[in-house]
């Protein structure tokens, strides 16, 4: 096994993921592409990785179960080494609507598919870099939401708070690990030209807002993969428990 570094993006076949996937493959890492279901979409971004050179592997993997989670990290310690950059990326939002119109059904999947997910994952992550369990340390990057900071009213106040809760797990983990050689930061991204603001309901979401974003325009995935790598690079290297927002000025 080589000396390459190693990073596990979740959700990392479309949209953000797949951007923050390519662009650490750009620089030199070993990278595993999680997604869920589309295995289409993950194989096309193994091999354009692959096609310009990288080392990419895809691993199918519901990211709120459990067992799929270890048998995630155990391939990637089989196939690429030991996990140095974790990006919990993986997230999904349901129909808008007003909180009255919510059901424990819908509420309980975006919490385990938004929140216990990273909760697993870190664990995961941890239990490899800590210096604590003879790891050599590591970055963990959690994918919040400026939702985090508005609430999302009237729009999905579930996913929101989800990512309130990222927040606050990327806070307390950051301490709790900070003196064993792993940071842990938060990106909050809002209005990113993805596939995700149709699965609310609106493909055109960004256009019906833009006016408001004070930058007056949408995101790229790309502009938040470039945040996502400079929190886990060396560059960043007294950071931990911070957050960097990328929403236009919102
Ligand atoms: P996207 O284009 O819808 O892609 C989501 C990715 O996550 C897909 O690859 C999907 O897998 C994967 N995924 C979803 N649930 C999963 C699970 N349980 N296990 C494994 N993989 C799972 O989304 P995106 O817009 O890039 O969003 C990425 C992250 O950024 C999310 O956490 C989202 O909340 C956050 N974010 C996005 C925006 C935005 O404006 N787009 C704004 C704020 C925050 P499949 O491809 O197999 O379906």
């Amino acid at each position: 096994m080589s000396n390459q570094k190693v990073v596990i993006v979740t959700g990392g076949a479309r949209g953000i993921g797949a951007a923050t996937a390519k662009l650490f493959a750009k620089h030199g890492y070993a990278v595993c592409i999680n997604y869920k279901s589309n295995t289409v979409a993950a194989n096309n971004v193994v091999k354009e990785i692959k096609s310009l050179g990288g080392n990419c592997i895809s691993q199918k993997a519901d990211v709120s179960n459990e067992e799929e989670v270890l048998r995630l990290f155990n391939n990637v310690d089989r196939e690429l080494g030991k996990v140095s950059v974790l990006v919990n990326n993986a997230g999904i939002l349901k129909q808008q609507s007003r909180l009255e119109k919510m059901n424990a059904d819908r509420i309980n999947l975006i919490l385990n598919n938004n929140v216990t997910s990273y909760f697993l994952c870190c664990r995961e992550a941890v239990k490899r870099m800590s210096t604590e369990h003879q790891g050599s340390g590591g970055v963990i990057i959690n994918v919040s939401s400026a939702a985090a900071r508005s609430g999302a009213p009237n729009e999905y106040v579930d996913y929101a708070a989800s990512k309130g809760a990222i927040d606050t797990l990327t806070k307390g983990l950051s301490i709790e690990v900070a003196g064993e050689g792993i940071r842990v930061n938060g990106v909050r991204p809002g209005f990113i030209y993805t596939d995700m603001h149709a699965d609310g309901g609106e493909p055109e979401r960004i256009a019906r807002l833009k006016s408001k974003i004070p930058m007056g325009r949408g995101g790229m995935p790309k502009e938040v993969a470039e945040a996502i790598y400079w929190l886990a690079s060396e560059k960043s290297s007294f950071s931990t428990g911070s957050f960097l927002d990328l929403a236009g000025g919102l």
